[in-house]
């Protein structure tokens, strides 16, 4: 079993170190907050008055905290508990923080010979609760190795996402896509409403459809990421329904300020020669717009 200390005991941390505890880890816990840890010592964990005491003799050291700066104020801060990491110790970040935070916080830890890996987690607290967290997993292969045991009575799944710093980077990347789609979803089903569809319908067209499915598995595929831009269906016309599509919202007066931007975009793809090219193509216009592209 290991000896492992716990930081930031809120939503995801109590329930993830209440996990390790009920495999039988030795889990020495801190927060600022002293009800979350009365939580967590009634239930058989340590604590100590002071960072330094708490990580004292720990094989893995776990945050798991709102941002960044936070991170690296548990670590490097005043209080902080750099100075008491153990020997060939693991430091594991499970926070979702910025992912240039994240390489300098691994970069100065590395600098004192000390291991660090970042492990940001997938899913929902009820996941924490039930220990099926998706654990993006960002280290050496070998650090991945030493932590898989601890880390899979946190989650039930751990993917290797290819190297230090690779795990904070995928879990920005998932967010990115799922909160912007959470916005675009809340226009679509709003333009519904005022439209007096019933949702139930429009959700059984659009789950058949790339609306719903998503694009990188369904039009994808075989067009653009095979380099084929001839059209399946032309940005012209995708360019046209969208424009349909706002120009109903407006008069019933529904903003669709993500739909206003994505319509933009066809324009812009439009007015760069691409109207004929198939609607798919509009990653080369947004890569070409990034300078990814010639
Ligand atoms: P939370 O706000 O519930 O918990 C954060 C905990 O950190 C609190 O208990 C707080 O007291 C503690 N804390 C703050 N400053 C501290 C300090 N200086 N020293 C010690 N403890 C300190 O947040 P959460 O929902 O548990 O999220 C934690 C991380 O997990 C965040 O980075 C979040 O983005 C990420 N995350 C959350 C979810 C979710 O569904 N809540 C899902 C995936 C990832």
């Amino acid at each position: 079993m290991a000896k492992i200390a716990f930081i930031g005991l809120g939503q995801m941390g109590s329930p993830m170190a209440t996990n390790l505890l009920k495999k039988g880890h030795e889990v020495s816990v801190y927060d600022i907050n002293l009800a979350a840890i009365e939580k967590l010592t009634a239930l058989g964990a340590a604590s100590s008055p002071t960072l330094n005491e708490v990580v004292q003799g720990c094989e893995f050291i776990i945050t798991m905290l709102p941002n960044g700066k936070l991170v690296e104020h548990v670590i490097f801060g005043e209080q902080g508990f750099v100075n008491a990491i153990a020997p060939n110790a693991l430091v594991i970040d499970m926070s979702t923080i910025h992912p240039f935070e994240s390489d300098q916080i691994r970069e100065k830890l590395n600098a004192l010979d000390i291991q660090f890996m970042d492990a940001p987690v997938g899913r929902t607290s009820d996941n924490a609760i039930a220990g099926t967290l998706l654990i993006l997993a960002g280290g050496t292969d070998e650090q991945i190795a030493k932590a898989s045991d601890i880390l899979l009575c946190m989650g039930s799944e751990i993917i290797n996402t290819g190297g230090p710093g690779h795990g904070i980077r995928v879990k920005l990347i998932n967010n990115f896509m799922s909160i912007s789609l959470n916005a675009l979803s809340a226009e679509t089903a709003t333009l519904c409403e005022a439209l007096d569809l019933p949702f139930d319908i429009a959700m059984r067209v659009m789950q058949g459809t790339p609306a719903n499915k998503g694009h990188f598995t369904t039009t994808w595929p075989n067009k653009v990421l095979k380099g084929d831009l001839s059209p399946a269906f032309m940005i012209d016309l995708a360019h046209k329904d969208l424009g349909i599509a706002l120009d109903v919202a407006n008069q019933l007066h529904v903003p669709l300020a993500m739909g206003a931007a994505s319509r933009e975009l066809y324009s812009q793809a439009r007015a760069m020669g691409r109207g004929k090219q198939d609607w798919t193509a509009i990653l080369e216009h947004v890569r070409f717009c990034s300078g990814l592209t010639k």
